[in-house]
């Protein structure tokens, strides 16, 4: 397991539940994945590295967790030395890294997304914002942790935004804005072959009410209930719930653009949608798993990972695999230190983790953590805890999930208070588009 995130500690424990896999080593993974595997001191964007630690351990499968490694090429490094990755290759990678090239893809593959304009200077980026209209979107075109995006109906601040990229040498995309509640898919593909997991919803903004700048995400939840009885009927006359809507028009398409370009995409595709009152919109692709929607999402799947992400990496995942889902519900909500996203302080003692996991239905995960020369853990990043609550409801998730938070403090933590609150409140509502004409 490449990576030292939270997504990369709930990705762990769930190879750990597989009976069919025999060891999990991490790279260079965190205090929290510690204490589950062996961790090895490496640079997880270093392909050389990665391809040399794998072959002197003679791993059977390499799980690349996050987007930097990617970008970079680790994937290729361990392909080029016939080791079985799971994670696109650098090309594939392009999907999340520029926005401007997923947007060409989606344009080739008849992916219905946000028009969107390429800018690379202030003229163009102001005749953009004002074809589009309020409320501005602006996008750093490059990878920016989710941070790079601004939505604001303040025009002067959207402008100031795309100045930014500009005098750091980047460029931007401008796009329309997209209606609509969010959600993440996450669809594992072999290059062909396609299989969907349960859909989630993260929370981007770093405070309630999702007020303040966007953050590597703050929580999340699934299933989504709210989803239930949203289809629509395709041209061939076969009517499909939001998942088969999603598989029809966006993962699919894409999937096979890619592998028509001469770079099959290997690994998963997180397809971050809006659900708006014409039908679903891609907002972005990720190359990765999400965090921390998968800090939820694999607390409900039953189906052994190890076996589906090497069937992935290998190109067996067959035309037709089910998954099988726990019942109930998970929930996660982010604790992050003092001043995240902008600086976020590091070293401070974290305490009641163990008294947290000791709660029914409560896991911890570790993001940022690391022990200090007393051995206590401290935060190390600006993320640092998910904690994951599970219950047969949804409400009962929820709640387990902030008990186990009240457990952990230190000094400066902070954490989001109503994550899922609006779908427990029965506050989304969404309206399929045939219903609609
Ligand atoms: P991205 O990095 O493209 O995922 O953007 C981060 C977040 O910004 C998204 O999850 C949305 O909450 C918001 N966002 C991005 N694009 C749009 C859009 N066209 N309309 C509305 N919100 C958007």
């Amino acid at each position: 397991m490449v990576g030292p995130g939270g997504r990369e500690h709930a990705i762990v424990r769930a190879l750990l539940r597989d009976s069919s896999v025999t060891q999990v080593h991490a790279a260079p993974g965190n205090a929290g994945i510690a204490r589950d595997v062996t961790c090895h001191a490496v640079d997880a964007s270093d392909g050389a590295a990665v391809t040399e630690l794998a072959q002197r351990e003679s791993y059977d499968l390499v799980v690349v967790g996050p987007e930097a490694p990617l970008a970079a090429g680790v994937s290729d490094a361990l392909r080029a030395a016939g080791i079985p990755v799971f994670g696109p290759s650098k090309d594939a990678a392009q999907l999340e890294a520029s926005k401007a090239f997923a947007k060409d893809v989606m344009a080739a593959a008849g992916v219905p997304t946000a028009q969107a304009v390429h800018a690379a200077d202030a003229e163009t980026a102001a005749a953009a914002l004002d074809r589009f209209g309020a409320p501005y979107v602006v996008k750093d075109d490059g990878l920016a942790a989710g941070k790079g995006v601004v939505v604001t109906s303040d025009r002067d601040a959207a402008l100031a935004h795309a100045q930014a990229c500009f005098s750091a040498g980047g460029t931007v995309v401008i796009e329309e804005f997209l209606d609509g509640p969010e959600v993440s898919l996450f669809v594992l593909s072999d290059g062909q072959n396609l299989v969907p997991l349960s859909p989630a919803q993260d929370f981007k903004r770093i405070f309630d009410n999702d007020e303040g700048p966007n953050t590597g995400g703050m929580g999340a939840y699934t299933p989504l209930d709210w989803l239930q009885g949203y289809t629509e009927t395709g041209d061939d006359g076969v009517t499909r719930d939001f998942t088969g809507i999603v598989m029809d028009q966006v993962a699919r398409p894409t999937v096979e653009e890619m592998a028509r370009r001469g770079t099959p995409f290997i690994g998963v595709l997180y397809c971050g949608l809006a659900v708006t009152s014409r039908g679903v919109r891609v907002v972005e692709f990720n190359v990765r798993f999400g965090d921390p929607e998968t800090q939820a999402v694999l607390e409900r799947l039953e189906t052994p990972l190890g076996q589906l992400l090497l069937d992935a990496a290998t190109g067996e995942l067959g035309a037709s695999r089910q998954l099988a889902w726990r019942d109930g519900y998970a929930v996660d909500v982010v604790l992050a230190t003092q001043n995240y996203p902008d600086s976020p302080r590091k070293g401070d003692v974290v305490t009641g983790v163990e008294e947290a996991e000791a709660l029914e239905g409560v896991a911890v995960l570790h993001a940022g953590t690391s022990t200090n020369d007393d051995g206590a853990l401290v935060t190390a990043g600006g993320r640092v805890l998910a904690v994951v609550g599970t219950g047969g409801t949804l409400a009962e998730a929820v709640e387990r999930a902030y008990a186990g938070v009240e457990k952990i403090s230190w000094d400066g933590a902070q954490h989001r208070s109503d994550i899922a609150a609006k779908a427990l409140a029965g506050h989304i509502r969404v309206s399929s588009p045939e219903r609609q004409a």
